[in-house]
């Protein structure tokens, strides 16, 4: 099976100021694309040439691996994200965020402190059980919740390329501008 790199769902220049045409343009156009050939390249004549992409996430090790989870992890990511975006989530996802953080404010202190703090290269990640407690998590490299069982309802990209060329190595500068443009409708619908 052959992966294609996924469209964006919005214009490359859509999330400026706070992230970049020129970031989008690497981290999409280079990054994202890269794990994609990557990924396509190692899966001929391996267990795993006929799977699709969830499950080479969740089963497979080392290098298709990485390379899987990481194309994964930033399709996710783009779709955690929309020009003016920002501001609270509603419904069910709120009401749970309440019931298990105490707070939406609690919740992006507990949020944002577990991407600031994240070492090296990674990401951080929001996710449900499988009785719908929302989980708070860091995952190193190309790391993904649903190796644990866990559902994922959104994540925040914290290795240096995702911020680098704006925020140079102010990742809480780039973690408190990520805020402002969090789908919180798609995230919402996940839960
Ligand atoms: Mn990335």
């Amino acid at each position: 099976m052959k992966f294609e790199l996924p469209p964006l769902p919005w214009a490359a220049d859509a999330l400026e100021p706070i992230i970049s045409a020129k970031t989008i343009e690497f981290h999409y156009g280079k990054h994202h694309q890269a794990y994609v050939n990557n990924l396509n390249n190692l899966l001929p004549g391996s267990t795993f040439e006929n799977a699709p992409l969830e499950q080479i996430v969740v089963e497979a090790e080392g290098g298709i691996y990485n390379n899987a989870a990481q194309v994964w992890n930033h399709t996710f990511y783009w779709n955690c994200l929309k020009p003016n975006g920002g501001g609270q989530p509603t419904g069910d996802l709120m009401d749970a965020i309440v019931r298990d953080f105490g707070s939406f404010e609690e919740f992006q202190k507990q949020f944002s402190q577990a991407a600031a703090t994240l070492f090296g290269s990674g990401w951080a990640w929001l996710s449900a059980d499988e009785d719908g407690k929302l989980i708070i998590s860091q995952e190193p490299n190309a790391g993904n919740p649903m190796r644990k069982g866990l559902e994922p309802l959104l994540t925040c990209d914290v290795w240096e390329h995702a911020y680098y060329l704006d925020k140079q190595n102010r990742r809480p500068d780039y973690i408190a501008d990520f805020w402002k443009i969090v789908d919180w409708e798609a995230v919402s619908e996940r839960y």
